[in-house]
């Protein structure tokens, strides 16, 4: 079938065929396919009374809760381009978004996030009921913002436009279509086998390109999606045993953290329910983590490789057709891929290069940011995703980043590799390794987090790591912490790191 042109229309079938099925549930509340669109229509009528018009920018600061799913979809009604913010960002981060977007209007589901309440009192935003929405903070009307020029083709209108969380530095604006977000989640749907029998538990937040993804999928599908607006191991573990969830989609540290729990608690076993698929993406996956977690759940976790830029769809494990344990899958139907060097000249199959892309799911560009583009998609759409990575047959494996590789008296060190060696130390909670400048060589140096009580030293950790990497790979400082800094979907802020090493900031700071 094909697909429908904006992002609300996923549910047109089911509110046509299953009117009663249930889309979204939170705590408290359940909202059928045609509660969802009778609802949609009222709040679109409303948002559009408020002053927002085709081609504005509005930004939900929000949790995963209904309220996020209802005023994201009234914003495809209008065609305005929504900006879902996660509340836990710092005033000058949310400001920043703000004004580099040119936002017409602000919206804050407060009841849910006393982060998004505060934000929502220091800008002056007023309470609200949006249709069938109550308390939403509605912040003033900003006149000056100008909406950008409408697509004749619906599909191509910007769908969403979504600030990366900046692992490496700068924030950037990238806009996606209806039909970037619509490809990525259909093509993953179908790799999962994915049906309206299918619960999603949506603990990743929806202000991240793979809780949106995984929001429209479901909804793609006719499937019930279980709004979680924090996550929390503990009513995780419940939710799965006693809740129906077929599917739980997270990034490491949710698995990692979901494994902390079951030990600490006592638990001989976490319960899989209904579970039928566990799925994780957006970070390199550890390999004991994972065995760890597939005979929890005595199911197989199925890796997924995405980035923002890809809405998110690159490759992914097929459900039917596991394959080897380090890989992240196979490239998505119509996604294409090629390895060149950091110069962009071919090399010969599996060797490591930059991994290109090439598809429908290629977003339409960085926002207000042209030379930017113009770096990462050349003349004939080919998008460089800065990740180095290798093809073996079919199936792809991500190796690192380029620009966290680290170049080492002329030897490539790709931190990746010595993190999963550190990481396979027992007591080492997580890594990361970045690179120290040294007169001009790199020098290497690990960052740790031991598992509380533990009494491993730095020397122990080099003396681990001694038979198990080669000279040029060791590091020549492994620093201990109480905790690494990251993002909001855990993934860790290593350009920090990296910075506390040329003096930026002092370690004591960055921590959480
Ligand atoms: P920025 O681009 O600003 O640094 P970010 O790193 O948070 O922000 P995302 O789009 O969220 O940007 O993350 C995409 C990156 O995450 C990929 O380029 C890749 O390095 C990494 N990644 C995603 N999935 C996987 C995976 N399954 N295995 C290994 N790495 C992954």
């Amino acid at each position: 079938a094909g697909l429908p042109r904006r992002i609300h229309e996923v549910t047109a079938d089911h509110v046509a065929g299953a009117p009663g099925q249930i889309a979204l549930v939170e705590d408290g509340a359940a909202w059928s396919y045609r509660d969802l669109d009778r609802r949609v229509t009222e709040i679109a009528a409303v948002l559009s009374s408020l002053g927002v018009r085709a081609g504005d920018r509005m930004i939900i600061v929000s949790e995963n809760c209904i309220s996020l799913a209802a005023l994201l979809l009234a914003a495809s009604r209008l065609d305005a381009w929504a900006i879902v913010a996660n509340p836990r960002l710092s005033a000058r981060e949310l400001d920043q978004i703000r004004d580099h977007s040119g936002a017409r209007r602000m919206f804050f589901a407060s009841k849910v996030s006393k982060e998004a309440a505060a934000h929502a009192a220091r800008l002056g935003a007023e309470n609200r009921h949006l249709g069938a929405l109550q308390d939403i903070g509605v912040g003033p009307l900003n006149e000056s913002a100008t909406a950008e020029p409408v697509e004749a083709d619906p599909a191509r209108q910007v769908a969403v436009l979504i600030y990366t969380s900046g692992t490496t530095g700068t924030p950037k604006g990238v806009m996606l279509s209806h039909d970037n977000l619509l490809i990525s989640a259909k093509t993953t749907a179908y790799f999962r086998k994915m049906d309206r029998s299918d619960k999603i538990y949506l603990v990743l937040p929806i202000s991240h390109i793979v809780g949106i993804s995984l929001l429209i999928m479901t909804l793609m599908v006719g499937g019930t999606v279980r709004m979680v607006s924090k996550y929390d191991p503990a009513e995780t573990a419940k939710a799965i045993a006693e809740e129906g969830v077929t599917i739980l989609n997270g990034v490491p540290a949710t698995y990692q953290r979901l494994l902390e729990y079951k030990s600490v608690s006592g638990l001989r076993q976490l319960s899989p329910g209904s579970l039928r698929l566990i799925a994780v993406a957006g970070a390199p996956l550890d390999l004991d983590l994972k065995s760890r977690v597939e005979k929890e759940f005595g199911l197989p976790l199925l890796n997924g490789y995405g980035i923002t830029e890809c809405s998110p769809g690159i490759s992914g494990v097929r459900f039917d057709a596991p394959c080897a344990d380090q890989a992240v899958g196979t490239l998505l139907p119509g996604v294409e891929g090629r390895i060149r060097t950091i110069d962009g000249i071919p090399i010969s199959q599996g060797e490591i290069g930059e991994l290109h892309v090439r598809g429908r799911n290629v977003m339409c560009g960085y926002h207000r940011a042209p030379e930017l583009t113009a770096k990462v998609i050349d003349s004939e759409g080919w998008f460089n995703t800065g990740d180095l990575a290798r093809f073996d047959g079919d199936c792809l494996y991500i190796v690192g980043r380029t620009k966290e590789m680290i170049i080492r008296s002329g030897f490539n060190v790709y931190p990746a590799e010595v993190e999963a060696v550190l990481s396979s130390h027992k007591d080492v909670v997580q890594c990361a390794v970045v690179g120290r400048p040294a007169d001009g060589n790199e020098e290497i140096v690990a960052f740790v987090q031991l598992l509380q009580g533990s009494r491993v030293t730095s020397a122990d950790l080099m003396g681990f790591i001694r038979f198990q990497l080669t000279s040029y790979k060791r590091p020549s400082e492994i620093i201990v912490l109480d905790a690494l800094p990251a993002t909001s979907t855990g993934k860790i802020l290593k350009h920090k790191l990296a910075g506390s090493l040329r003096g930026e900031a002092p370690l004591a700071q960055i921590a959480p």
